[in-house]
């Protein structure tokens, strides 16, 4: 048993829904602009330019349910739901047709964003950590087997904001598909079981304030709630 000269921090993890196990986390990378329509309200091109990426850190899960708390030097905090990928299976160079293979399950996450630095990090052609990877940044539901759900490519994905839809798109509009995200990731990145892919979020975005509770639905996969603290 490998002993460790500090207290090893736990494994991050999500709940599985219907299921005692957790499914383990290793990375949580994000695909930016993949619906044509927050393309546009964020500036860019909605056309099928390569997709860009980025990545937050698997310690910035908040379970379906959390709490959100406002983070520190930001005045503009942003929701951003979005279809969440659980891969079972890893590799490079993963061909389209074989990567909803490596697909274990889907859940619904929220990439939480402090929009203001973003745009100075964009500004600065810095990158973007502090905008997009801080404490607590990922409420995540609990994610459902592609083998009792299958591989959704339409239904209804959805942000409520204390009640009140800011966010609505559908699954079909994706720029890039779940098999072709896999595929481009695939060949810059070794990936492997436990991974999550943030697949990019419909338009709609907007601040959040504390005392807000934000619900994210995707129709066919779950919801996520979390409250704004
Ligand atoms: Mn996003």
């Amino acid at each position: 048993m490998t002993a460790y000269v500090i207290a090893p921090p736990p494994p991050p993890a999500l709940p599985v829904e219907g299921q005692a196990a957790m499914y383990p986390v290793r990375r949580i990378y994000c695909i930016g602009r993949n619906y044509a329509a927050h393309a546009i309200e964020m500036g860019g091109d909605p056309t099928r330019e390569p997709p860009f990426l980025f990545q937050k850190n698997p310690d910035n899960l908040v379970i379906d349910g959390g709490d959100f708390p406002y983070p520190a030097r930001s005045a503009d905090v942003q929701y951003e739901v979005e279809l969440v990928v659980a891969l079972g299976r890893g590799g490079s160079d993963i061909a389209p047709a074989e990567a909803l293979a490596c697909v274990w399950g889907y859940g619904v996450g929220l990439d939480m964003t402090r929009r203001d630095l973003q745009a100075e990090c964009k500004k600065a052609g810095r990158p973007w950590e502090v905008a997009k990877a801080f404490e607590l940044s990922a409420p995540c539901s609990a994610l459902v087997p592609a083998s009792r759900i299958g591989h959704p490519a339409h239904g209804e994905i959805r942000l409520d904001v204390n009640g009140v839809t800011r966010q609505r798109g559908n699954l079909d509009q994706l720029i890039w598909t779940v098999p072709e995200i896999i595929a481009h990731l695939s060949a810059y990145f070794t990936l492997a079981p436990g991974d999550l892919i943030m697949t990019g979020t419909p338009a709609g975005v907007g601040p959040v304030q504390r005392g807000d509770v934000l619900a994210g639905v995707v129709e066919g996969v779950g919801a996520v709630t979390a409250h704004v603290v």
